[in-house]
């Protein structure tokens, strides 16, 4: 009894050891295995990237993910503008591509779970639409000043290691 307790403690160990080491197996091909259902950003570590934040910003797919996303916020509506936005990934091979999140209201945006990451895959950064600010000092029509740029919020709800994108009215792109 004493022994089979002290091989599931160790067992036990050995898992946890898996688990925390498993966002740096994830490099690795051999890992087919994923996690379960769906995994909050905060507990994905990103995939060492060789993409820098502006390469990211400028793949083909985020630029059309970023584009349909500020058609889709109706940012010259006064009474529809909302925030939309999504999750970049990158896979093994430095292949990109985005998944959009629900859209959210006028100045706040929830990120749905992403994914399950992909072997070898993984979130390396996340993109959303400030449809408020207005140049040319970022008012609104009823006068109401709006902040440019990412929020404390948008950079504190960021996981750390990946890149933020922010689209504002006046056509600006800013990494976070
Ligand atoms: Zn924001």
């Amino acid at each position: 009894m004493k022994a089979s307790w002290k091989s599931f403690i160790a067992l036990l160990c050995v898992l946890i050891a898996c688990i925390a080491w498993s966002p740096a197996v994830l490099a690795a091909p051999a890992v087919a295995e994923t996690a379960a259902g769906p995994v909050l950003a905060s507990q994905i570590s990103p995939l060492a990237s060789n993409k820098t934040p502006e390469q990211i910003a400028n793949d083909p797919a985020v630029k059309a993910a970023m584009d349909a996303a500020w058609a889709d916020s109706n940012a010259d509506n006064a009474t529809t503008r909302h925030e939309e936005g999504g999750w970049i990934y990158e896979d093994a091979d430095g292949n990109i591509s985005v998944q959009r999140w629900p859209a959210g209201n006028r100045s706040s945006i929830d990120p749905c779970p992403p994914a399950p990451p992909q072997p070898g895959g993984q979130v390396v950064g996340e993109f959303h639409t400030h449809p408020n600010w207005h140049p040319p000092d970022g008012k609104d029509e009823a006068g109401k000043e709006w902040k440019q740029g990412p929020s404390e919020a948008d950079k504190n709800a960021k996981t750390p290691g990946t890149t933020g994108i922010v689209q504002d009215r006046s056509g600006n792109v800013t990494l976070y």
